[in-house]
């Protein structure tokens, strides 16, 4: 049906460029009102009492918002943002404006799905259409080879299925001039949208600016100015500095990037620089997000239930003491507290670091994994809900693959990602002074045996809270 006001309402999506919705929208002659609503319930508390959106998140939402409107505006447009529930805001502001449909993207997690039910129920009332549409992932899910209710329970059969017999759709067109509806009300100003967060600390990989056109140029540098991508499969589990991983991903959280158009620019690459294993490897890691979203597509809140897509009756504990210990960087195993450290003066964590602290807290720690995995959401400045609770499952040995189920030895994942301690003494200014051998094990012998060579720790390095050496000879 073809409409004369259409109220495209953003979500995580903060783009231009291969946008489903705004594409149909414009491609209609229609005049658009997009909109983009600021919901409390976004900015509570996790059940654990965290900050859902924590500050670094934040400030990238901020940014990400102001380079949208920017960008719109530049077109003849704007964007109008508001405070409260969409469900409530929108079938208002529709009504005001006259627009006899809303478009937005899908989203597949229940507190966003909830609000799409509420919001459909609102307007149904009032005869206004709401059209979603999938456009979070590289495949679209009406291109599976299988309906999601069937999806694998394998990463590798799923990879192997999609590969073979789904293709990645063509970006969309980005639209050029836009036109708004007559009247247009006045959204909220940036100072009264509440979004006031925190830049990460000087030493992170990245700055992380929000926006599209940040998330762009992230892409054009990666892949053209810095030609990283050809080796990437070799130093993708790299901890130090701003090119050993795309650091796409928080871009793609909030939709800033669109994963067909890192796609589309990885296979130009391929064809004007090189394609190799490298090349690949960049889009078979998007294909482990695809995965990811389409798990929590089929199975739903279970995602987040303690025993986990499994079902599983094992409890891990909540013990403060040992859980501020972990979360602050102070377990006093290096390796640990160097990647907690980053993630909390960052917002950012390696892939590495991840599996690593995530496998500590619930096989040598015991803790409860979701204590981490609503940490995690409260901090990472690249939160996805599918892509976080996923791979807690996963490595919490609760997720739907029985082979993803792994140890992580996190004195000998330190020793082998970080063989010099360039990373520990980089976020660990009390091990500054030790040299690499012994770095990632400073503990009572190893103490006693840098002590009897004259190396002394500064500060207040804690003791470890738990005994690696058992750990190990266990694991
Ligand atoms: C416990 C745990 C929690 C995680 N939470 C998140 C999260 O909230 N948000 C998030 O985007 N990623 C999450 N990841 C996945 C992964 O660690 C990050 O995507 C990656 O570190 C981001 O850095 P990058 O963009 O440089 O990745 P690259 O190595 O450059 O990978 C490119 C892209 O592929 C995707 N990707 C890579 N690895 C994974 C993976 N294991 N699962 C899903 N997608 C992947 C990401 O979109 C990433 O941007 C988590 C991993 C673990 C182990």
């Amino acid at each position: 049906m073809k409409h004369q006001t259409i109220l495209l309402w953003f979500r995580r999506d903060l783009r231009l460029h291969d946008h489903e919705p705004l594409f149909r929208a414009w491609d209609q002659g229609a005049d658009i009102l997009p909109v983009y609503v600021i919901d409390p319930r976004e900015f509570g508390e996790t059940p654990f009492g965290f900050a859902k959106t924590g500050p670094f998140r934040a400030r990238f939402l901020k940014e990400s918002l102001l380079n949208l409107q920017a960008r719109l505006r530049a077109r003849g447009s704007d964007l109008i943002v508001l405070a409260g529930q969409p469900e409530t805001l929108l079938p208002d502001l529709a009504r005001q404006t006259g627009a006899t449909a809303i478009f937005a993207h899908k989203e597949v997690t229940s507190e966003e799905t909830h609000v799409e039910a509420a919001l459909e129920q609102a307007l149904f009332a009032q005869g206004i259409g709401l059209e979603l549409f999938w456009g979070s992932t590289l495949y679209h899910l009406n291109d599976l080879p299988m309906p999601v209710q069937s999806l694998p329970e394998i990463f590798t059969q799923f990879r192997k299925q999609v590969e073979k017999m789904a293709g990645v759709r063509p970006v969309f067109e980005t639209p050029g001039q836009l036109s708004l509806p007559p009247a247009v009300p006045a959204g909220l100003t940036p100072e009264a949208w509440g979004l006031e967060g925190e830049a990460p600390d000087a030493r992170a990989v990245l700055p992380f600016a929000g926006g599209e056109e940040a998330g762009l140029a992230r892409l054009q540098d990666y892949l053209w100015e810095g030609d990283h991508l050809r080796r990437y499969k070799e130093t993708r589990n790299g901890l130090l500095g701003a090119d050993y991983s795309s650091k796409f991903s928080a871009w793609l959280a909030l939709g800033c990037l669109s994963p067909r158009q890192i796609y589309a620019e990885v296979k130009r690459y391929e064809q004007l620089r090189v394609k190799n294993a490298s090349t690949y490897w960049l889009i078979f890691e998007l294909i482990w997000r695809d995965y990811f979203r389409f798990v929590a597509k089929k199975h739903g809140n279970r995602l987040f239930f303690p025993g986990g897509l499994k079902g599983d009756s094992a409890r891990g504990r909540q013990d403060d003491r040992l859980f501020r210990a972990w979360q602050q960087g102070q377990t006093g195993i290096p390796f640990v507290d160097a990647n907690m450290r980053e993630l909390w003066e960052t917002g950012f964590m390696s892939n590495r670091g991840r599996q690593n602290v995530a496998s500590f807290l619930v096989r040598d720690l015991g803790l409860d994994w979701r204590l981490g995995a609503e940490w995690f959401e409260s901090q990472l400045v690249d939160y996805d809900v599918c892509s976080n609770w996923g791979n807690w499952n996963y490595v919490a040995g609760i997720g739907n693959d029985p082979r993803e189920n792994r140890y992580f030895n996190v004195v000998s994942q330190g020793k082998r990602y970080d063989p010099k301690g360039d990373y520990l003494r980089h976020w660990l200014p009390e091990l500054a002074a030790l040299p690499a051998a012994g770095i990632h094990e400073p503990y009572a012998e190893q103490r006693r045996q840098l002590a009897a060579a004259g190396v002394h720790l500064g500060g207040n390095y804690p003791h470890p809270v738990v005994s690696m050496d058992r750990r190990r000879s266990r694991a």
